[in-house]
């Protein structure tokens, strides 16, 4: 049984040098190459591999928005995202749209492969310094409150109202979906620069750093659905 590959990524070097340690092993077929995340979906409607590697940083579709096109059109794809980001930002964004692993570029040889192992499997697999850059957030807000309060999370959703208006804590769920500010303007039919506002005057309010940070603080809270 060969395990048929995808590469998808913006350098053709890395490309070259992916394929190669692959091509290595006698049960992989690296069967095509795309140098952007807009070629993911007729690579796989066309070859129909078992797994997709999956850079992020690309010109005009991101690995992240190919991926989340890509599950969406065949569930059953298996994306391993290659990335030189080790923030859980990415990786949160990653896993939500359905990837099944998550690679940092500093990997070896071996970690490549057996990430791909186990991913056709069905498994995933996660850098280890990326799991550990989650579980080191997640400690952190576990010990953290919020101005000063901590709000357990009692797995029902409580809007911040006491914090937050309405309308932001509209934009607080629309950034647990994933949306970028245009996304979230499209979503609420408001300009990208009253959406600005708004996450700034979140971040102020809640009294954190950046807007993952304002997610996790909100999700540990049950203040947005996760969806
Ligand atoms: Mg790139």
């Amino acid at each position: 049984m060969t395990t048929k590959i995808v590469i998808i990524d913006d350098h053709q070097l890395f490309r070259e040098g992916v394929k190669r340690i692959l091509d290595f092993e006698k049960t992989f077929e690296v069967v095509a190459e795309g140098d952007d995340g807009k070629d993911a979906i007729h690579l796989v409607e066309q070859y129909q591999p078992d797994v997709v590697i999956m850079d992020i940083n690309m010109p005009h579709i991101n690995g992240i928005e190919a991926t989340r096109q890509l599950i969406e059109k065949f569930p059953e794809s298996r994306v391993i995202i290659l990335s030189i980001h080790d923030d859980e930002n990415y990786v949160t964004h990653a896993l939500k749209t359905g990837a099944s692993g998550y690679l940092l570029k500093e990997m070896d040889a071996d970690a490549l492969v057996e990430a791909v192992k186990v991913v056709a499997e069905g498994g995933s697999y996660i850098h280890p310094k990326v799991t550990h850059n989650l579980v080191k957030e997640y400690r952190r807000l576990a010990t953290e409150t919020v101005n000063g309060e901590s709000y357990p999370f009692n797995g029902e959703i409580r809007r911040p109202l006491h914090l937050l208006t309405r309308r932001e804590c509209e934009v607080l769920q629309l950034l647990a979906d994933g949306k970028s500010n245009r996304g979230i303007g499209e979503a609420l039919f408001i300009s990208e620069k009253t959406v600005k506002n708004h996450v700034s005057n979140i971040l102020q309010k809640m009294n954190v750093n950046d807007r993952t940070q304002a997610v996790v603080v909100a999700i540990k809270n049950g203040w947005v659905e996760v969806r």
